[in-house]
């Protein structure tokens, strides 16, 4: 009993770690994996939709500021904002979009002391207007 307990113990001082040391290691995760995912807004039509359906209430829609190139499919100029911290990563916003709007990304480690959002992504799919001179 003891010699095998010994075995066991000599094995586990000079057999290699099972554990990854995250995050000085990445963890790989399945390309298909649910990570961040935002609003193309290219193909958003505002329908608010995707805000509705979602079951964390992770989806605020909030109007597309002055200054950027929206398509006339999206009147109103609004798009969804998505809380990362909130969002539990179903994909139901992404499933119900009719337009299939939904950039999707295998990205996990959102971890930051910043509010986590897709604002930025999303502004960032559309073109910015080109301020005409004045007179
Ligand atoms: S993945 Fe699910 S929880 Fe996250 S924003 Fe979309 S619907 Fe909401
Ligand atoms: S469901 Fe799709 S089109 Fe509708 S607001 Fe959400 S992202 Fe935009």
């Amino acid at each position: 009993m003891r010699v095998s307990l010994l075995k066991e113990v000599l094995k586990g001082i000079f057999s290699k770690p099972v554990t990854i040391e995250y995050p000085k290691v990445r963890t790989q995760v399945e390309v298909d994996a649910r990570g961040r995912h935002y609003a193309d807004l290219n193909k958003c039509i505002g329908c608010s939709l995707c805000a509705i359906e979602c079951p964390a209430n992770a989806i605020v829609m909030e109007k597309i500021p002055e200054g950027y190139e929206v398509p006339k499919t999206n009147a109103r100029r609004i798009y969804p904002v998505v809380d990362y911290f909130k969002c539990v990563y179903c994909y139901r916003c992404v499933t119900v979009c009719p337009t299939k709007a939904y950039i999707t990304t295998s990205e996990y480690r959102l971890a930051t002391s910043a509010k986590a959002e897709s604002r930025v992504l999303s502004l960032n799919t559309i073109a910015k207007a080109e301020v005409k001179p004045v007179g």
